[in-house]
């Protein structure tokens, strides 16, 4: 299992969707959360967006692997989407931030792989997040103000890269999968 964490608008959404396109052995978690849906995103494929008495009614019910609250709204992977994932037998992607990832490593049972992803810099996160923004009542300055503090848990991950050029990015991304997959192909006796 890969867990791929990083400061909100460095891209993880992005390169976790170009994995899961890629390797159609991998599933993406889908998280439940209290936010507001996107312009362009779907209920029950982006997120399971849920008010905030039916999250804590799943808090209260122990459903949760690991939840957080961020920028006001509260985020959890559920025990019911992993297990539902385990059993067809797919590797599974987290799209969490650190703090779920800090409760799932107690876990030691989902062997998980983490990796953060840092923008280039902050005003290359701006500019990204601005971009995403368009029609989305996101907090800007609530997510930039953040970056100054979650760019600190790189530590607490296994590979930490810089997702600067997304192609650059994502083929990392490919040779850590590969690698961790014991799927890298040894150079030939001629190569
Ligand atoms: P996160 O999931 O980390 O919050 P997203 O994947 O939503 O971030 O990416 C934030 C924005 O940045 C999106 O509009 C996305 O298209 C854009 N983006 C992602 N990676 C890159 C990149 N390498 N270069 C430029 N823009 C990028
Ligand atoms: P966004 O609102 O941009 O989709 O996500 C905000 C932050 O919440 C991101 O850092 C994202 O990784 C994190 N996040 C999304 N789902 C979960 C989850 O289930 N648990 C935790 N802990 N964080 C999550």
């Amino acid at each position: 299992m890969i867990v791929l964490s990083s400061p909100s608008g460095a891209g993880k959404t992005t390169i976790s969707k170009k994995i899961q396109q890629k390797f159609s052995n991998f599933k993406i978690s889908i998280s439940h959360t209290t936010r507001k849906p996107r312009a362009n995103e779907v209920d029950s494929v982006d997120y399971f967006f849920i008010t905030k008495d039916e999250f804590e009614k799943k808090i209260r019910n122990n459903e949760f692997y690991e939840f957080a609250k961020i920028f006001d709204n509260y985020y959890g992977t559920s025990k019911k989407s992993v297990n539902d994932l385990q059993d067809k037998n797919f590797n599974i992607l987290f799209d969490i931030d650190w703090q779920g990832t800090n409760q799932l490593s107690k876990y030691k049972e989902l062997n998980l792989v983490k990796i953060f992803i840092l923008p280039p810099n902050k005003d290359e996160l701006k500019k990204r997040l601005i971009d995403r923004n368009k029609g989305n009542a996101d907090s800007i300055d609530k997510r930039l103000s953040s970056y100054d503090e979650d760019k600190h848990h790189w530590n607490e991950y296994d590979y930490i890269l810089i997702n600067d050029n997304l192609e650059n990015c994502f083929s990392q991304i490919e040779k850590i999968i590969k690698k961790e997959l014991n799927q890298v192909t040894l150079p030939t006796h001629n190569s």
